[in-house]
């Protein structure tokens, strides 16, 4: 579903991603672990091209994002393209940025009528159908202030949903929620992975990790240090980085 090939990114003088190179097939679900500032969220960001990365190839379901390759070298894709390509991605964040004067429902289907053009009602079904998904149909008619922080992270899943993404990406969505609030989002996710949606999820939830995910990659320093299935990492960690990492949770 994609394919990351000598990713390179930079700020300034400081390298960021350090040639990356990852693939994500079609029903993975993939948690990113590592230390604050390895690049976790710079590589999430580049996926979907909200940061322009410098050097190597993100690939989106075959298509290359952000960046046309031309006899002259590279340009910038046009916004549509960029768009078009971006398509097939769900995103969810730390922090949901909800429309406050929006009702549940309409910061759902926002994006289907804007985006898509479809008619209120086609859109509306369509967006029941989503908040059914996170359990949180009886709140359509509800603003989001009048949620908790992990209905409201529900609702961004919903909306992420709601244009049929083919792959979800995942920023620490239950970094910013008050520990009582961060199991209820974790088992909407986990039954999304159930449902096969391919995901990629930055997180520090390591049991999630160690029991939802079907593959691991450790990032440190803008590289990625050790990747595998949850066992490889968590039970035998190869690098003294990880394994100093690991004492940290214990
Ligand atoms: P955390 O676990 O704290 O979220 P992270 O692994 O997500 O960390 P990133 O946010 O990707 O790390 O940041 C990687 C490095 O890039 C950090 O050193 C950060 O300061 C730097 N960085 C990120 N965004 C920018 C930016 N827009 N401009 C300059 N530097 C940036
Ligand atoms: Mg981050």
């Amino acid at each position: 579903a994609i394919r990351i090939r000598g990713l390179m990114k930079r700020f300034g003088d400081r390298t960021v991603l350090d040639g990356i190179d990852l693939d994500v097939r079609d029903g993975d679900v993939l948690c990113i672990i590592g230390p604050s500032g390895s690049g976790k969220s710079t590589l999430l960001r580049c996926v979907a091209f909200l940061d322009a990365y410098d050097e190597g190839e993100v690939n989106i379901l075959g298509r290359l994002i952000g960046w046309r390759e031309t006899p002259m070298g590279r340009e910038p894709a046009g916004e549509a393209e960029l768009a078009a390509v971006r398509a097939p991605l769900g995103m969810v964040f730390q922090h949901f940025h909800l429309w406050p004067h929006l009702p549940v429902l309409a910061n759902v289907t926002l994006a289907l009528r804007l985006a898509r053009g479809l008619s209120k009602q086609g859109a509306e079904e369509t967006g029941l159908a989503m908040l059914g998904r996170v359990g949180l149909t009886s709140h359509a008619g509800h603003f989001p202030d009048q949620l908790s922080g992990g209905q409201k992270q529900r609702v961004a899943i919903a909306r992420a949903l709601a244009v049929r993404p083919k792959v979800m990406l995942f920023d620490e969505p239950t970094s910013a929620l008050d520990p009582e609030l961060v199991g209820e989002v974790l088992s909407v996710m986990k039954a999304l992975a159930a449902d096969g949606m391919t995901m990629v999820i930055v997180t520090h939830e390591m049991g999630f990790a160690a029991h939802a995910a079907n593959r691991t990659v450790f990032m440190d320093r803008g590289r990625i240090v050790e990747a595998g299935t949850p066992q490889d990492l968590f039970r035998a960690p190869q690098s003294e980085r990880l394994r100093q990492f690991l004492e940290t949770w214990r």
